[in-house]
């Protein structure tokens, strides 16, 4: 199914599409607020797209030097090229620890690797200690935003799932109560693991040391009980120096939620006495994406999750819709460069309004790179018989004034005077949720010309 098959599920529930859209844009607003907080924000944008530029362009010398003084502090440093070897060993190091359970705080990465389904098909517990991505584990789904991964469920869902799952007493979903009984089944498995998993938000090349970001504390409490710590991250979540570190904790969590920080930005530098820490940098179709001039800055991204908070399609199709680990605007970017056919419906999934590149705390032009990708996949791939001939006669009718004016005159026509059924046809996906609005004589031509002459 492609993008607006799997739309048209999530719009069969109005209620919750309504709430959803809410619900996000309530979060955009958030943003909103704390950015013209923030003196300078525009420059510290442009700042942090520079360096982020900066690090795209001097990769390789990076990562090496990320990777000697990580050595230095005493972690392990793997490379994996892709998903397969990632979790290979991630394997590895679970069979060579002889452990059993893993507790794991959030990774889009270790998503994006389908790390969780390929440990549980080996015997180990895996355990999502973040209690969205928690939520959508007991579910057995999969996250439908980036930072918060079960905004799809109302907390009535939510209270229905746990009584299924962790026995717990109906509470007309009562989000303390639910938090508390979560965390209550969720400390245990922190105190019993064996390994924590965590993702990084930036790994700081200068100190061989990264940073990871939770609201909830969870990647600190796995990371510390546990006696062994294996963190995961893509080849661009570098950045140069400790004092860059300012500028994208600034931006990040202002971005993501509108809080001034997040509530926990843990630094990892070495493991402690007894302990054993380990990173595993991971391509996984990176390197290609940085080929793509185009679409190069697209790795730009902090994974703030603010360009789906305002995307007009994202909150009214849901996460699912996207069918990749990152949806939204920027997924849309990312999936095609994965595979262009399963997801070529994704760049035509926006209004190119540019809010996404407005909001975007990196500054990545996303609506021109998505319209770029539109441009590859209908010269690539084979567009329905119908998409292809409506937009052929749409480019004739567009590329003359005459047609174009006879074109609108029809259709005013037909608007006002043909029978609803013909109106408000199969043809017409329009109309299929919507009423048109009231049309009225003339056009902008004359409106214009009427206006000038006075
Ligand atoms: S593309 Fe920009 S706005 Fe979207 S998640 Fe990434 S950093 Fe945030």
């Amino acid at each position: 199914m492609n993008h607006a098959q799997k739309a048209e599920i999530f719009n069969k529930n109005e209620a919750k599409v309504n709430w959803h859209d809410k619900a996000l844009w309530y979060v955009r607003e958030k943003r909103d607020n704390a950015a013209h907080g923030v003196k300078g924000w525009e420059q510290l944008r442009d700042l942090a797209s520079g360096i982020k530029a900066h690090v795209l362009s001097n990769l390789d010398e990076l990562l090496i030097e990320f990777e000697t003084n990580a050595q230095k502090n005493g972690i392990t440093v793997h490379w994996a090229s892709n998903a397969e070897e990632h979790n290979k060993i991630i394997n590895t190091i679970l069979t060579e620890k002889n452990a059993k359970k893993v507790v794991k705080s959030k990774s889009m990465l270790t998503e994006e690797c389908h790390l969780n389904p390929y440990l549980e098909s080996k015997g180990f517990e895996v355990v999502d200690t973040d209690l969205g991505e928690y939520i959508v584990q007991i579910a057995k789904e999969t996250p439908s935003h980036i930072v918060l991964p079960a905004i799809h469920k109302t907390k009535e869902e939510v209270d229905t799932l746990f009584q299924e799952h962790l026995g717990t007493k109906p509470s007309n979903g009562n989000p303390e109560y639910l938090t508390n009984e979560a965390r209550k089944h969720l400390r245990t498995k922190f105190l019993t693991a064996d390994v924590a998993i965590t993702g990084v938000n930036f790994a700081i090349a200068e100190t061989g040391g990264f940073v990871v970001c939770t609201n909830e504390g969870n990647a600190d409490m796995g990371a510390h009980l546990a006696k062994t710590h294996i963190a995961c991250m893509g080849i661009e979540k570098l950045i140069p120096k400790e004092a860059h570190l300012g500028v994208f904790l600034r931006l990040l969590a202002r971005s993501a939620t509108g809080q001034p920080i997040t509530t926990y930005s843990s630094h990892f530098n070495k493991p402690s006495e007894g302990s054993e820490m380990h990173i595993v940098i991971v391509d996984n179709g990176r390197t290609e994406q940085l080929s793509r001039e185009d679409f190069r800055s697209s790795l730009h991204c902090i994974r703030c999750g603010a360009c789906m908070n305002t995307c007009p399609i994202y909150r009214r199709s849901g996460g699912h819709s996207y069918d990749a680990t990152i949806p939204g605007p920027i997924g849309s970017i990312l999936s095609p460069g994965k595979d262009l056919t399963k997801h070529s419906s994704l760049p035509f999934a926006s209004t190119l309004c540019g809010s996404c590149s407005n909001v975007c705390p990196v500054k990545i032009n996303i609506h021109e790179q998505l319209y770029k990708w539109r441009q590859i996949i209908t010269k690539d791939i084979e567009q329905p018989v119908v998409k292809k001939t409506i937009l052929k006669m749409t480019g004739k009718v567009f590329s003359k004034p005459k047609f174009y004016g006879l074109a609108g005159r029809s259709v005013r026509f037909m608007l006002k005077y043909a029978p609803r059924f013909l109106v408000y046809s199969k043809l017409n996906a329009w109309g299929k949720a919507r009423e048109l609005p009231q049309i009225k004589n003339g056009n902008f031509d004359q409106w214009y010309k009427e206006k000038r002459s006075k």
